[in-house]
């Protein structure tokens, strides 16, 4: 495993870990006959479905796309609502927006900062059409609510799993959580393919729509027509170029053999910070349920009362430690402020959370005493 990052000065809170053989994958295909649209998507979709336990999987160009690419699957549409928790990143609602109906924001548990299913019962109406829960930090959701909600409303359970590929709930993967779930493949995420993302389902029909939409609308792909011997095809509806390359999928399919050591490493590494924060109290870990084992994603922490967060965090960059802050409540951001009126107020727990937060360090190629030097530095800012 590459260890660069431990004698570099600056420790980032997350970072990809490449190897030999993802460059060979890599480099295999480059050499071979199909660079997009080739045997290696299909050949990365059925790792994902196979690792999580699903029936089919869509691979595409972003994690962003791969959340449109499922609301519309969904039949998302204008006039339409999409009930988001505030405490995720801007992507959960903004894919929302592309389908042109409206997000609407639930607040979260204040201890896990998952979205809390009483607010989204709150929140629905005759006009919602989905719900998309965010498994933050790496922990499921509470699936198990979430399902029982909407439940014969005729309403879409969606999982943004972008932060829990290879988490599980009561023994079940991400990705056979919830009717569609969708991953993302970026750099800082549990495997990565550079850009890339995917969402994953039981539903055939939802998959073959989602094979569609991602490659325009058109009824069939270059390689399907070439192995038919025909140049026929018909655009059905208005889809989108958002297929990934077999260059990222090879990557990807490379990168799915390391995923267990990938977990095992960032579980391991949040067991220690877990054992210096229950002997410390400069800030608290969130909490994890016990019906779930988390993959990990953030480490985050809530500071202790009265500690300045703004000069935690300088002190700590100061120190080359690449903390961070996840996230802004989508309500709060200016464009939603201004095209919705949000503000202040209306997700109180997250608001508040938002305040007194900060994600440490966590990723595969860190070393333990990595762990030690972090929380060293953070003891001393509070
Ligand atoms: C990373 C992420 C996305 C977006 O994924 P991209 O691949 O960067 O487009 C969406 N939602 C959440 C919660 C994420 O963490």
């Amino acid at each position: 495993m590459s260890r660069s990052t431990v004698n570099s000065a600056f420790l980032p809170y997350g970072r990809q870990q490449i190897s030999r053989a993802d460059i060979e994958a890599v480099r295999a295909v480059l050499e071979s006959d199909w660079l997009t649209t080739g045997p290696a998507v299909a050949q990365f979709e059925r790792a994902v479905a196979g690792f999580c336990g699903a029936a089919h999987a869509v691979a595409v160009a972003s994690g962003t796309a791969a959340l449109h690419t499922a609301y519309a699957a969904c039949g998302v549409g204008p006039g339409d609502e999409v009930v988001v928790p505030a405490m995720t990143f801007a992507a959960t609602a903004n894919a929302v927006l592309y389908c042109g109906a409206t997000p609407v924001f639930a607040d979260v548990d204040p201890d896990t900062l998952l979205i809390d299913p009483a607010e989204v019962a709150r929140r629905l109406t005759p006009r919602t059409r989905a719900v998309v829960a965010v498994d933050y930090a790496g922990q499921p959701a509470d699936y198990p609510a979430l399902r029982q909600l909407v439940r014969g409303r005729g309403i879409r359970l969606v999982a943004d799993a972008c932060h829990s590929l290879g988490a599980q709930q009561e023994g079940r993967r991400t990705g056979t959580l919830a009717e569609l779930t969708v991953f993302s493949f970026h750099p800082v995420k549990q495997i990565t393919t550079g850009e890339g993302g995917m969402v994953v389902t039981d539903d055939p029909r939802a998959a073959a729509f989602m094979r569609s939409f991602r490659n325009h609308g058109i009824d069939t792909d270059h390689r399907g027509r070439g192995a038919k011997n025909t140049w026929e095809y018909a655009m059905t509806f208005l889809g989108h170029n958002y297929r990934m390359s077999d260059i990222n999928c090879a990557l990807g399919s490379s990168q799915m053999t390391r995923l267990p050591e990938f977990l095992a490493r960032r579980r391991r590494l949040a067991a220690l910070y877990d054992a210096r924060f229950a002997a410390s109290d400069a800030a608290k870990p969130l909490a994890v349920s016990e019906k779930n084992l988390s993959a990990r994603h953030l480490y985050v922490v809530r500071l202790a009362e009265g500690a300045d967060r703004r000069r935690v965090f300088e002190h700590m960059r100061g120190r080359g430690i690449g903390v961070n802050v996840h996230y802004l409540p989508v309500h709060l951001h200016p464009y939603y402020r201004e095209r919705f009126a949000t503000g202040p107020g209306l997700c109180p727990a997250a608001e508040a959370a938002y305040e007194r937060i900060l994600t440490l360090p966590l990723h595969p190629g860190m070393a333990e005493d990595d762990v030690d030097r972090v929380v060293a530095a953070l003891e001393e800012a509070v």
